[in-house]
């Protein structure tokens, strides 16, 4: 659901961008069967070779129980959870986009008192069996007689393209900003009324998280995580979407935070703006934010903004 005020849609990779570890990794060592992973991982793809892991886990007597104790003890930054809080409290939806697994996503969350604060997971689905394993499945099916995701880019694993996944969100936003657009318009009895639509963050640290990335169109925002494999991905063939790295959970915050406010002051700035100009009796345009403002602090920037909004080319 598009957000009144501006603030962005938020999508967080989950695994070193919410959790500072790798939960499949964290599962395996925590349970003793690092090595006997690392074997797996010799002949199957790794979304196969979790799931095998946890059938083997539960043939040696481990249980669902186990594996989500496991989880609650992986690393997560209060940095990163006042930042959750903090742009949903601001007005953001949040969603994560993951390809770790719905149970220990879920089992995360619930442990920290964060399910709450987001609309949506799209990950590799995950279940308990009659028998109680574990079952983790790929979020595109692929292999004998599966079609796969069908993305050419080496980055995505065949388990999933999370660039795919990013395009329905963003077909998502523009049906519900069209219908927006088209409610105020018919309210305002004209046909001129135009509305832009929220920006879209993504964050993430992989190469899983390139995909997406390039997904995202101008006035979006790209958050890689400094020193993680995306970031060289990013340098070598950069996103439309603006980039705002991160280098610790503290800095995910602030920067974080920072676009938060931006895109609510942009969004002010615009109504205002359509205001006056329909005050003044003259058409109403889109606000297009100049790329320099978008740095500033927030004083700096609604003083940059508010004397008079103008097109400048990118
Ligand atoms: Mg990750």
């Amino acid at each position: 659901m598009a957000a009144s005020n501006g603030a962005p849609l938020v999508v967080f990779d989950f695994d070193k961008t919410i959790v500072d570890c790798d939960s499949d990794n964290w599962v395996v060592d925590a349970l003793g069967a690092t090595s006997r992973f690392d074997e797996l991982l010799r002949h199957l793809p790794w979304n196969h070779a979790i799931d095998a892991m946890m059938g083997e886990l539960h043939s040696e007597g481990k249980t669902a129980e186990d594996i989500r104790g496991s989880l609650t003890t992986a690393p997560l930054s209060p940095h990163a959870v006042a930042a959750i809080k903090t742009a949903y409290d601001l007005g953001c939806e949040l969603r994560i986009l993951s390809d770790a697994n719905a149970f220990f996503i879920d089992a995360i969350l619930a442990h920290h008192g964060l399910a709450a604060y987001f609309s949506g997971t799209d990950t590799n689905p995950a279940h308990v069996d009659a028998a109680g394993r574990l079952r983790i499945r790929p979020y595109h099916d692929f292999g004998a007689g599966a079609h796969g995701h069908g993305c050419a880019l080496p980055t995505c694993p065949p388990n999933m393209c999370k660039g795919k996944v990013m395009e329905r969100i963003l077909r998502q936003e523009e049906e519900e900003e069209a219908a927006a657009a088209a409610a105020a318009a018919s309210a305002a009895g004209s046909a001129k009324t135009q509305r832009r639509r929220r920006a879209v963050v993504y964050l993430g640290d992989g190469r899983g998280d390139y995909c997406p990335s390039l997904k995202l169109r101008e006035g979006d925002y790209v958050m890689p995580r400094a020193g993680h494999p995306v970031c060289d991905l990013i340098a070598a063939s950069p996103p439309a979407a603006a980039v705002r790295g991160w280098a610790g959970f503290e800095d995910l915050a602030r920067v974080l935070l920072g676009i938060v406010d931006a895109e609510i002051a942009r969004a002010a700035a615009a109504e205002e703006e359509d205001a006056g100009a329909a005050g003044a009796g003259v058409g109403v345009g889109v606000v297009v934010v100049p790329a320099d403002c978008r740095a500033l602090p927030l004083p700096a920037r609604q003083e940059a903004l508010m004397p008079q909004a103008v097109r400048v080319p990118n």
